[in-house]
């Protein structure tokens, strides 16, 4: 195909989906895909300006639909230009200063920082309010930029939008109207309920929320608006952006936070910033919009066709994505468990290329129906590899079918009772288990021995050196060279990382040694209630069953463990060896923070975390992750962040390092 005929091609795809997008707000792909094809045209073009058209979706923005009344906008309406990554920002700050004063090339630290406006990107739908002597007349769409379409009397059922200003000035001002979050989860809901349409997304719900032929619709769904921006008349035209944006608020408008920054260095830092909260915010936002806050320079940049030269918009990466699942595969786990995995066609998501994605057990592979060969919706989850939340079939899609024999050793599989699980029972034979065993027993939240990677472990189990965690304490440096990528330094560092791991607290060890249901926390409820190994191992299952937070199933679990000659057979090798759990945790009449909640937020400068809480917990107390009512005490170190500013709302009693270091050390009260 000739780049004519591509470029044809791009822009009646581009056109359509456009139309589904703004007319309809129904979109029929993912924006990320959206884009994609967008710029591809727009790279073509650049290549090719000659074959640039008035018409093109590059030069234009948005479209209108014949459902209301067209009217021309007095000031025309841009898009913007947006950047995927702090490269293009540079780029566009490299632009903005060659035309605002001359100075041509790559930034560098001598740069001018000219004062930028840095705001939350809402994802809504761009609307143009008109106020005469203060009164709002007219409320107009994006439409095409040129022309809008009337829906005032929709806007008008909007509260956040005030009727009448503070002062009488004539205005126009740009904003956007969303829907909040929790708002577009309850409509969906309910849509679904009523057997009507739901949106894609909470954009999508404000725009056809607004673009409702019947006020009564709109005014019957919870919207809201943040203006972003003003057109005064001359006499009463602030100076900057931020200024307006005050200005704004001053007569009555919701206008969202603007954060004025120094150079683009700042205004990427801004940006990751917003990175780190914007999930928690009930607004939709995209990205961050960067403005050239002076409002003299912003004239200077002008506009290109489509959109603004002195204002970018950056998008964070998408979160879930649209990919091919090729292919099914299992992994044995450390416990035996079978765990389904998908192999996807390798795809950009939130920053990071991904190959991978769990589909956690045979329930959820009913649940999402998958199969190799389908689509498949992948979404970054909380833990590193991804999942897949839906999916749908293609030509290509194989029927599913249940594996028979262990992936790794080949054993038949067995299915376990009660649970939705299958498993390799080989324990002792099955390389995949005795490396995930020790690869669980070395790690950092168990017996944190540095330096046993899964490279060497896995040398070590193909190489028949070790068959359990206790063969590791008898390993010498001469096995140790003859692996592959080590070399006499290292070796002799492992073995001494191996050594010093024998004083190990017992909550670590009991860890360690991987008793299935039996994690971390689970582990130090176990060492505060028993004082030593021993008595743990003669524990009977009503004995385990009557500690608070130690289930009927875990008691059986940890009953069968010590119970199996395999594993008492490794304890005591171990310990033999020279292996000493201690139990830090005192006796109930030491528990002297027993009953006492403590949050941390920030960083504390000599205890990391994960200390500080084994400190506390050793004292007895507990250590939840967020401030509640029942906090008794917030720890605030350095850049302490929300969870003080709520600790500080209920009232809840804040101490800093010193003080925390005072309680634990000598007893004292504070
Ligand atoms: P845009 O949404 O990327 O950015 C421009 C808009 O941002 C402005 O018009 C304004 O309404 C809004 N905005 C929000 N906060 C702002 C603030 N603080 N300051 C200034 N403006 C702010 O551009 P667009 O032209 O509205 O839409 C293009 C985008 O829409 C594409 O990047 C694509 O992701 C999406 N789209 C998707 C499809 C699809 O089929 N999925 C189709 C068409 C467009």
């Amino acid at each position: 195909m000739d780049v004519q005929e591509k470029i044809k091609k791009l822009r009646k795809e581009i056109e359509l989906y456009s139309y589904y997008y703004y007319v309809e707000d129904s979109p029929k792909v993912e924006d990320y895909e959206y884009d994609a094809l967008f710029r591809e045209l727009q790279k073509l073009e650049n290549e090719h300006p000659e074959l640039i058209t008035p018409d093109s979706p590059t030069q234009r923005v948005g479209g209108i639909s014949e459902k209301f009344d067209a009217v021309a906008h007095k000031n025309r309406l841009y898009s913007l230009d947006n950047a995927n990554n702090d490269e293009e920002l540079i780029r566009w700050y490299e632009r903005v200063l060659k035309d605002t004063t001359g100075l041509e090339g790559q930034l560098t630290l001598f740069s001018p920082k000219i004062p930028l406006a840095c705001e939350y990107k809402i994802d809504g739908l761009a609307v143009s309010l008109t106020y005469v002597n203060g009164v709002f007349t007219q409320g107009l769409t994006r439409g095409d930029g040129i022309i809008g379409e009337d829906i005032t009397n929709n806007l008008k059922t909007i509260k956040a939008i005030p009727l009448k200003l503070f002062e009488p000035l004539n205005v126009e001002v740009r904003g956007e109207v969303y829907m909040p979050v929790s708002s577009f989860e309850k409509l969906n809901a309910k849509q679904l309920e009523t057997g009507q349409k739901t949106f894609a997304n909470p954009r999508n719900a404000a725009a056809g929320s607004v673009r409702q032929l019947d006020p009564k619709i709109t005014a019957g769904r919870d919207l809201s608006i943040f203006i972003y921006g003003g057109i005064f008349e001359k006499k009463d035209a602030p100076k900057t952006h931020s200024e307006t944006m005050e200005k704004l608020s001053k007569l009555g408008f919701r206008t969202n936070k603007v954060t004025v920054v120094n150079g683009i260095d700042d205004a990427v830092k801004f940006c990751k910033s917003v990175d780190e909260i914007r999930h928690g915010l009930d607004w939709a936002t995209d990205g961050v919009v960067i403005k050239v806050d002076e409002l003299a320079k912003q004239e200077e940049l002008g506009f290109t066709s489509r959109v603004p030269k002195w204002a970018i918009a950056f998008k964070f990466p998408p979160e879930e994505v649209w990919t091919e699942l090729e292919s099914i595969e299992f992994s044995v786990g450390r416990t035996g468990i079978v765990t389904p995995v998908a192999n996807l066609k390798p795809v950009l998501l939130a920053g990071s290329t991904v190959g991978r994605a769990s589909l956690y057990n045979f329930d959820e592979i009913k649940r999402l129906n998958v199969e190799a060969g389908d689509r498949a919706l992948v979404k970054k989850a909380a833990e590193i590899i991804p999942k897949v939340i839906r999916t749908e079939k293609t030509g290509k899609s194989k029927p599913f079918k249940m594996p028979e024999t262990c992936p790794c050793c080949s054993t038949p599989l067995v299915e376990i009772e009660g649970e939705v699980a299958l498993y390799c029972p080989n324990k002792t034979g099955c390389s995949a288990q005795i490396k995930g065993r020790i690869e669980y027993f070395v790690s950092k939240n168990a017996m944190d021995i540095e330096g046993l990677g899964e490279c060497i472990i896995s040398q070590l189990v193909e190489r028949k050196m070790v068959y359990s965690y206790a063969d590791l304490y008898e390993l010498t440096k001469e096995q140790l060279l003859e692996l592959d990528l080590i070399a006499e330094k290292s070796a002799q560092n492992l073995l001494d990382a191996i050594n010093a791991s024998k004083n190990v607290k017992l909550p670590k060890f009991i860890n360690a040694l991987g008793i299935r249901l039996v994690g971390k926390e689970s582990a130090d409820i176990l060492a505060q209630n028993f004082p030593d190994l021993n008595a743990l191992k003669s524990a009977s299952i009503e004995d385990l069953n009557a500690i608070d937070g130690i289930g009927e199933k875990m008691a059986k679990s940890i009953y069968d463990y010590f119970r199996n000659e395999e594993n008492l057979k490794a304890i005591d090798k171990v310990l033999s060896l020279g292996l000493k759990p201690e139990n830090t945790y005192r006796r109930e009449e030491d528990l002297k923070l027993k009953g006492l909640s403590f949050v941390l937020t920030g960083t504390l400068e000599e205890f990391s975390r994960d200390k500080a809480q084994e400190i506390l917990k050793s004292l007895g107390a507990k250590t939840p992750n967020s401030v509640s009512k029942n906090t008794d005490y917030v720890i605030a170190g350095a850049n302490a962040g929300s969870k003080l500013t709520k600790a500080q709302n209920l009232g809840i009693k804040i101490i800093n390092e010193e003080e925390f270091k005072k309680l634990i050390s000598n007893k004292e009260e504070i």
